[in-house]
């Protein structure tokens, strides 16, 4: 096994939908499972001059520590609400013991660690990090037909685990999930909707502050549609 593992490509919220788009037929996920790290925290992460450095940390003890081939999950959430590319999405998670699925005929959990401790007392799951697990939870849901039922904690599968964290109220990340799916919106209605009302309407506008309320409105379906 290769000790050194190559980089770990970083994206945005909608990047992420993109690079996701041909797995859709590849590969079924059967769950989504929520996990956080513990360790790293999000002050270890803070404290990394160079991030990418927290990600190979965890490959090297996933794979070679614990020996699970590859760093467990297929993405990582950091405190900046950024995706990190973890195993390859065809390949099952490390997730949790008798959950993996892991007999190779490309069905099996989708796996996503929050980098942080988010235990009570500790760190705090919220602002950009939040939105992005929130709206990955509810994309894969959506694309992958999942029922809400399928959208497992890891601590649900283990009970000794606190994972993703004690302060993590389950029933609150779900409505999150659900609350966001009703204002989802896809790209592509977005941007119909700015080229074909949005920009008329603005080349029309006849004052300074119609045209500034055009296009903050334009934002608000690009921040909708995930382009923001
Ligand atoms: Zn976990």
């Amino acid at each position: 096994m290769a000790v050194e593992r190559k980089n770990f490509r970083r994206f945005t919220y909608a990047e992420y939908v993109s690079y996701l788009k041909p797995f859709i037929t590849k590969v079924k996920f059967s769950q989504i499972h929520v996990h956080g790290t513990w360790k790293p925290t999000i002050a270890d992460y803070r404290r990394a001059s160079d991030k990418v450095e927290i990600i190979q940390a965890m490959w090297r003890f996933h794979a070679v520590t614990q020996n699970w081939g590859d760093i467990a999950q297929h993405a990582t959430i950091d405190p900046d609400g950024y995706i990190w590319e973890g195993r390859s999405l065809l390949e099952a998670p490390a997730s949790a013991v008798g959950y993996n699925d892991s007999d190779n005929d490309r069905t099996h959990p989708f796996m996503f660690e929050m980098i942080g401790n988010f235990d009570v007392g500790a760190e705090k799951l919220e602002g950009a990090q939040l939105a992005t697990a929130v709206k990955l939870t509810s994309h894969i849901a959506k694309e992958w037909k999942l029922p809400e039922s399928q959208i497992k904690f890891h601590r649900e599968m283990n009970p000794a685990k606190t994972c993703p964290g004690s302060s993590v109220n389950k029933a609150s990340f779900l409505e999150l999930v659900r609350d966001w799916r009703d204002i989802d919106m896809s790209p592509t209605d977005a941007n119909k909707i700015i080229s074909t009302w949005l920009s008329p309407a603005w080349f029309a506008a006849s004052t300074k502050a119609e045209r500034e309320e055009i296009h903050r409105l334009a934002n608000e379906l690009r921040k909708a549609s995930g382009q923001l």
